[in-house]
This record gives C-alpha cells, structure tokens and sequence, in this order.
C-alpha cells in the first residue's frame, strides 16, 4: 500500500449504475420477441451472439445493439417485421441516454483521494459512451487520465501502467468485477480491490478464491479510505 501512487477505477458498477440498464433494456427485448421464443430462450440466445460478437465489436450499448439486431433475425429465422429493429434502435438509444446515477460513497472518495494520488479512470466500452458517462457525472474534475480500454486483460493493463510511468506495485485498481478489475492486476503485481455490485454481467462471473496479499475486498467503496489513514 505505500508503494501506491496511481489510483484507477473501473466506472460501470463502480462508478455509477450500469448493468441494471442494460437488464432493463434486456428484459423489454426479450418480451419483444416472445411471440417467437420463451423469455429465458431469447435471453440465452442473446447472450450467445453477444459472446459470440465480443471479439469483432468489443463491449459497450452499439455492441449491445447490433447484437440485439442479430438476435431479432435469428430467432425470427429472418420473419420478424421490420418494427421490430426499429425498436431495437429504440432502446439502445433510450439505453445511450439513461441518466447517470452516481454509486454510493463515489465523491467522497474521490475528493480525499485525489490531492495524494493520480486518480485514473480504467473503463471498457464504447470511446464516445464512456466519456460522454464521464461527462455528465461531473467527475472528470477529479481525474488525471481517462483510459478507455478495448477490454481489460493483463497485457491492457501493462499498456496502462506503462503509459503512467509507474511500476506495477505503484498501481491499485479498485473494481466490481474480479476478472476485468482485479485478477489481471494482481497478475502483474499491482493491488487489486474488489467492490462488488448487488448485480454483475454473466461474462463478468468468475468463481475463484483469492488467495493473494495484494488482494484487497471491501463492501462498499469508502471502505477503501479506512486502509489510507488520513
Ligand atoms: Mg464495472
């Protein structure tokens, strides 16, 4: 923890709501198409194009719908009427527009963190999404570097840090996901804290047990202040 100079944090369900929108959105689609499939079926098939697409579109609400359109024409087999993506649209857009609604403890935090370290953003996500998020929570005063990232693996993280000019030890990450925010950070020798999220995305679970001193779980985010002092 002394070593500690570069503070990020991950900014859906960290920072401000996130995943239950797109649980919302996910839930007025599948109802859309129930006239073609159970709710669960659209839900899982859903979900399979969008893993299925990760690696061509990235994370993000325009992934989110393109994946949407997708699903529309598969599980209509190509039938569904035309409204249909109309409505897609619809939601991604109502799902762009969503107001932001800051977490708990997020500005407190953040002002007693910021006159001692160099506070960082480390988010995925669509570029334009992410910074008009940041934006509008008012929060970018309080940071020194916004990192969009296309996705939040070890070597991202080592592009990271090296364009901060710190050492890995130097590096904490503060996070509701314990596979984007914390393990590959504590792969690389970094201080990983984990901040969970009442809910959290089906790619984002991972069953592990931590077993490292660099490992750090707290149950809400002013927690974090207590191993700083004052
Ligand atoms: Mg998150």
């Amino acid at each position: 923890m002394q070593n500690i100079k570069v503070i990020a944090f991950d900014a859906d369900d960290t920072l401000w709501v996130n995943e239950p929108y797109f649980q919302e959105i996910e839930k007025k689609f599948c109802e859309m198409l129930e006239d073609f499939l159970p709710h669960h079926s659209v839900a899982k098939e859903l979900f399979k194009v969008e893993m299925d697409n990760l690696g061509l579109y990235g994370y993000g609400a325009k992934a989110f719908v393109l994946s949407m359109v997708e699903t529309v024409l598969k599980v209509s087999n190509n039938t569904a009427p035309i409204g249909l993506i109309e409505k897609v649209i619809q939601y991604g857009k109502e799902l762009i527009n969503k107001e932001i609604e800051l977490l708990g403890d997020v500005e407190e935090v953040l002002g007693k963190l910021q006159p001692k370290y160099r506070l960082v953003v480390a988010t995925k996500g669509d570029l334009l999404d992410q910074e008009r998020k940041l934006m509008k929570s008012g929060l970018e005063k309080y940071f020194h570097h916004i990192e969009i990232m296309s996705d939040k693996q070890v070597k991202d993280y080592q592009k990271l840090i090296k364009h901060l000019d710190i050492q890995p030890d130097e590096f904490m990450m503060i996070g509701n996901s314990l596979k984007s925010d914390v393990l590959p950070v504590l792969e690389l020798g970094g201080v990983g804290v984990h901040v969970p999220y009442h809910t959290t995305w089906a790619h984002e679970v991972v069953d592990v047990k931590i077993e490292n001193p660099n490992f750090y779980q707290i149950s809400r985010l002013g927690e974090i202040l207590n191993y700083f002092g004052d």
